[in-house]
This record gives C-alpha cells, structure tokens and sequence, in this order.
C-alpha cells in the first residue's frame, strides 16, 4: 500500500481502506488521504526531477512504477517586478502553471488521478469539466493507455475541445452548465465503474493539487508566502493549497503557516463563494446560470465551497470578485508587464490582487504569490474583441515606414 493509510472522513473523522471510495458512509462527508509516516528532508526533494513527482512520497500512489506522468510541474515562480511596480506592490510572485503540459494547473490533480486508476486498475478513467480537466485527464489517460470519458458544458471554448478531441477523448458535450455535466458524469461513472477523477476520485485528484504548496515554498527556499492568490470554481485547488503549506509545517520544511493570508478570487457572473463570504454566512447559495468568459470558473455550485469559506476564515481570508472587462485588463496587465499570456481564469487573479490593492487591503510590503492556472492561447476569443484591428498593408517599404512612429 506504499504511504497510504487510510481515507479518513473530513466531518467524522471515520477512516476507510483506500479503495475506490469517495464519500462518507455515516455522514456524506468527502475523504481525504492519510499517510503513513515518512522520512523525508528538504534535501531529498531538491535533486530530484523537474516534475510534481519529485514529492512523490507525499502524494497518493504506492508504487512508483505506476507513476503515469508527462513531466507536468514544477513551473516557474516568477518574480514580476514590472507588475509589481504597476499595482505598488515591492515583491510579488506570479505561479506561472499556464506552462504546463496541456496547458493548465489540472495537469497536476488529472496526473495523480489517472495514476492511481492505473494503480487501481481500473478500465477507464473520465472527468465533469470547465475544459482544462477535459484535456488533463485526456492526455494522461492516452499515456497511460486508458479510455477517457469528457463530460463539459457544450459551450466551452473550441480549442479546449479540439485539444481534449485529439488527444483521443470521447467527448460528450451536454447541452447544460458544469453541474449538468458533472452530475451525468457522476451517474456514469458509478454505473460503469469508471474513474472519474474529479467525482469518484476526487481524494486522490485534490492531492496533486497541492504540489501548488510545495513548489511556491521550495522556490522561495522554504518559506511561506504572506500572501496567496487563488482562482476558484469548484474550490478543491485553493483547499489542496492550504492543505499543502499545512504539511510542509507538519514535516518541519517550512516554519510557520500562521502569517498566511489567503483570497479566493471568482468572476463576478458566477461568484457563489465570494457572495457567502461577503453576507458572513457558511452556507453557499448555488447560482444557476453563470455567466462569465472565465468559464473555468463557471461553476455554480462548487463541491468545495464550504471548505473554502472554512479556509478563509482560518487564514485571515478575503474573497473578492471582478467582471468580465477587468478581467480582460488583467489578462493584458499581466501579458504586457510579465510576457505572460493567461485565460480568463488568470485574468481573474490578477485583477482580483489589482483591486484590493487599491482597496487598501493588501499591504506594499508583503511577499504575495499570484497563481496563474491557465494559458491563453486556448482562450482568444476571450480578448480579440479588445485588441487591435490587424491593418493589412501592401509590402511596401516606404509606406509602412511613414505608418510606424
Ligand atoms: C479548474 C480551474 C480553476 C479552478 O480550480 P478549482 O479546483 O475548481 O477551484 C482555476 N483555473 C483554471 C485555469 C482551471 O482550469
Ligand atoms: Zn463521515
């Protein structure tokens, strides 16, 4: 069973074998992955490969060969001083994941989920998705050698759904939002017993999420941020983030996670989290029909909202949300001032940190990282309207020299 102990209920604390199980029996409540202990260093970790699985120890599959990886992780943290200058900020950090192998941060919980399938040897894998999980999981299942079931909403952006088409998906495009899609796929996956990494393996799927946590504080040489940016939709990757930072401390990597502050940044046409955390309440009242171009984000009633909310109230939280054109202003301040080309989704973080900078809520002198989770070329459509109309010209020289300041 490698480092794996348990499923352990995260409302009951009930503890399951780790099998193919993802909710409480006594209580519905989602199960999280236990470990034994390990013996491991900070050293141990920093000649490895340049992948998420250099923390493979840490992460939910017993035996390595059954590692299915398309070397996704371990991307750059950049310091992004022409940004920084530009909002007032003295050191920030962008989490640049738009460079992964299929192009977002999903690579790293579709990586851990389509491994322990294999592991597991389950006979086909599959996923609910905004579209970046579509071709995470796609990609890793074609190396691996499994079938793989998409299930997204039919109006998610076209290469999103070439990409996931190519990489030899079934795609079943539902007429419908996410959670739509997300409950057809949760219906299927029981039936046929398929592995549907974010539903019936979302224990496994949130771990590789928090390989977020490790890297920024590795590439920081062990240390805690003050301050953390993160887009939400369903929650599960800013809850694997906290997760993350928690069991560097545990494991003596890294001294303290008190100072941490965490926002959670959503698009204003569908912002369920942001709303709650703004009325005070716990519960997250589901919007029905998003409406955003950061259709990553676009889900209504996100599975990990509770959890979000419970997090930012035990890191000094904020949430924050902003619309579609400051969206696009995000995504342009970020390309303009870093050479970074982001989707929405990162629009979003960046526009979110923007604004409560002028609000005064985030201070010049903290160290802030800003995760960027998806690239934007699979998104142009999102930007094209704002940009400049080509002007065609005739390939003359001495006009287009009188046309150029
Ligand atoms: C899925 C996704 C998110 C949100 O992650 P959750 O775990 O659903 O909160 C953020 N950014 C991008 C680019 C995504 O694809
Ligand atoms: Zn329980």
């Amino acid at each position: 069973m490698g480092n794996i102990r348990s499923l352990k209920c995260r409302e009951c604390g009930k503890e399951y074998e780790p099998q193919f199980r993802y909710v409480c029996e006594e209580c519905f409540g989602p199960l999280d992955v236990m470990y034994r202990e390990i013996s491991v260093n900070r050293h141990t970790f920093e000649s490895r490969e340049k992948t998420y699985w250099r923390y493979h120890e840490l992460l939910p599959i017993a035996d390595k060969n059954n590692i299915v990886s398309l070397n996704a992780g371990l991307t750059p943290l950049q310091r992004a001083d022409r940004l920084g200058e530009k909002l007032g900020l003295s050191e920030v950090y962008v989490k640049n994941d738009s460079v992964n192998p299929t192009f977002s941060f999903k690579d790293r919980p579709a990586g851990v989920a389509v491994s322990r399938a294999k592991e597991t040897k389950l006979k086909a894998v599959g996923c609910a998705s905004t579209g970046n999980l579509a071709s995470a999981t796609a990609a890793h299942a074609a190396k691996a050698g499994l079938p793989c079931y998409i299930f997204a909403p039919s109006d998610i952006e076209h290469v999103k759904i070439a990409q996931a088409l190519s990489y030899g998906a079934e795609f079943v495009a539902v007429e419908g939002t996410y959670d739509d899609a997300n409950r057809i796929a949760a219906i299927i996956g029981e039936s046929k017993g398929y592995g549907i990494v974010n539903i019936n393996m979302r224990p496994y799927y949130v771990e590789g999420s928090k390989t977020l946590a490790y890297e920024v504080a590795e590439q920081l040489g062990w240390q805690v941020p003050d301050r953390l940016i993160i887009p939400v939709g369903s929650g599960a990757m800013l809850n694997a983030i906290c997760k993350g930072f928690e069991e560097l401390h545990a494991l003596g990597f890294v001294d303290s996670v008190k100072h941490l502050k965490i926002i959670a940044a959503q698009p204003h046409g569908c912002a369920p989290i942001v709303d709650a955390f703004k009325r005070g309440g716990d519960e997250v009242i589901p919007v029905e029909k998003p409406d955003t171009i950061a259709k990553s984000l676009a889900i209504g009633d996100p599975g990990d909202g509770m959890y979000v909310l419970k997090r930012l109230r035990q890191y000094n939280g904020l949430a924050e949300e902003v619309n579609d054109g400051e969206i696009v202003n995000g995504i342009l301040l970020l390309s303009k001032t870093e050479g970074i080309f982001t989707e929405p989704a990162g629009g979003v973080s960046v526009a979110v940190m923007k604004k409560l900078v002028e609000q005064g809520e985030i201070q010049k002198d903290e160290k802030v990282v800003c995760y960027v989770t998806g690239n934007g070329l699979k998104t142009t459509e999102a930007i094209i309207g704002v940009l400049p109309k080509l002007n065609v010209v005739k390939p003359d020289a001495a006009v287009i020299s009188a046309m150029i300041r």
